[in-house]
């Protein structure tokens, strides 16, 4: 396939805008992507043409609402290979891993259990893990990584002892791009009974995933990194896991029939979706699976791809520039920091010049700690950035360089 690229380009409103007198160069997509026309008229053509409650009303709006919202799980859950019945939506991934975390591992840990994370790790994969060791006396433990930002897997197989329960791991990093080799950890983890939870926040719009054949217990995603709206997402779980948990939150939508005496919970995934969810959301994230499955996501990796070759090449002739995370397998993300440069100030310093990049921690303090770093810059690409940009943020590196100097 010929993939017209600056056509595509075209379909991102934001990006023909201005940012201090300069054009655009957005490199922040793994904070959150923007968004195409097609996303941003279904949410709008949901509110001017079908607003309703969905799941309790037998009028036509509320049928309407009701139709497009399931549609939009059916896309979803066909996009990521899974069955619509075991994926439950959520405000995004950090919602997603919670549930897992009380609905799942709270009535089942105990004091002496392990819960194996992965130094890599956003902090949203492992918030909810210390909060669940707190209350059940269970223990994390570290799968470490190497300086190149890959998981140290024959530490992490003698790692998953007996007393691990539960293995967190990110599909891709958020910081280093790293991809894991996550079929071959989720076969690890299965032989040794160990449940998985895989964050696919930064897997999900980059490149095909087929849930089904990695063989994990729980995979979560967010659904504004994938060009839709924020506070959408989703939670995939196996259907025995969905039967066998109880409710996160309770309220309506996820009920069969309510007495005093005793509540009967709808079916999964209902009985995880209390209260009215974000349904415009819902039905624009629809919209963004059938954007990207119209572009293709084999098309969108080799894209990206591209421009991560391009990148870091042109990023690794500037004097001083150091790289983070130089995984064989890496997704469209590069970490650096500049000699003499604070990550903040350069992040400013771009931004008077139109370069949005992203400077801090990046939700991965853990990470920061392990490379001996207070902060970097993270430049994250989508299909939608070019080559052009690229080289403005390189001119624009060397003049901060030239300022600072
Ligand atoms: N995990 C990873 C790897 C992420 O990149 C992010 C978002 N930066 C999250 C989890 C949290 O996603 P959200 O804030 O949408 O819940």
């Amino acid at each position: 396939m010929n993939t017209d690229w600056t056509k595509i380009r075209g379909d991102f409103p934001i990006l023909s805008r201005s940012v201090n007198g300069k054009p655009l160069a957005y490199f922040d997509s793994a904070n959150t992507a923007q968004k195409p026309s097609a996303v941003i008229d279904a949410v709008d053509a949901f509110y001017r043409e079908h607003n309703a409650n969905i799941s309790r009303a037998v009028h036509t709006l509320g049928m309407e609402a009701t139709e497009a919202f399931e549609a939009a799980r059916q896309k979803l859950a066909r996009f990521i290979n899974v069955r619509p019945d075991e994926l439950v939506l959520t405000s995004g991934t950090t919602q997603a891993i919670n549930l897992v975390a009380y609905s799942y591992a709270l009535p089942r840990l105990k004091a002496g259990d392990v819960i194996l994370l992965s130094r890599m790790e956003h902090h949203a994969n492992i918030v909810p893990w210390q909060l669940i060791a707190e209350r059940t006396g269970a223990e994390i433990r570290v799968a470490e990584i190497n300086v190149a930002g890959e998981i140290d897997l024959p530490a992490l197989w003698q790692a998953m002892t007996q007393d691990v329960k539960i293995l967190g791991i990110t599909h891709v990093s958020n910081v280093l791009g790293t991809v894991n080799p996550i079929e071959q950890i989720c076969r690890e983890a299965r032989k040794r009974k160990i449940a998985t939870v895989i964050d696919g926040s930064q897997a999900l719009p980059h490149r095909k995933v087929d849930v089904a054949a990695i063989g994990c217990d729980f995979y979560v995603f967010t659904g504004h990194k994938m060009c839709g709206p924020t506070g959408t997402g989703g939670l995939w779980a196996k259907r025995e896991h969905l039967e066998a948990m109880p409710p996160f939150f309770g309220g309506g939508e996820m009920i069969k029939e309510v007495r005093f005496e005793k509540t009967v919970f709808n079916d999964p995934p209902h009985k995880f979706e209390a209260g009215t969810p974000n349904i415009a959301g819902v039905i624009g994230l629809g919209a963004a699976v059938d954007y990207l499955e119209a572009i293709g996501m084999e098309n969108i990796q080799q894209r990206e791809q591209a421009l991560l070759t391009y990148a870091t090449h042109a990023l690794k002739q500037i004097e001083g520039l150091r790289i983070f995370g130089e995984a064989s397998e890496k997704a469209a993300v590069i970490s650096f920091q500049v000699e003499g440069a604070h990550s903040h100030d350069l992040a400013t310093l771009l931004d008077l010049e139109g370069i949005a990049v992203r400077s801090g921690q990046h939700c991965a303090h853990p990470l920061m700690e392990f490379f001996g770093v207070a902060a970097t810059c993270r430049a994250s690409f989508a299909f939608y950035n070019t080559e052009r940009e690229i080289d403005a943020l390189v001119a624009a590196i060397h003049k901060v360089r030239k300022l600072l100097g």
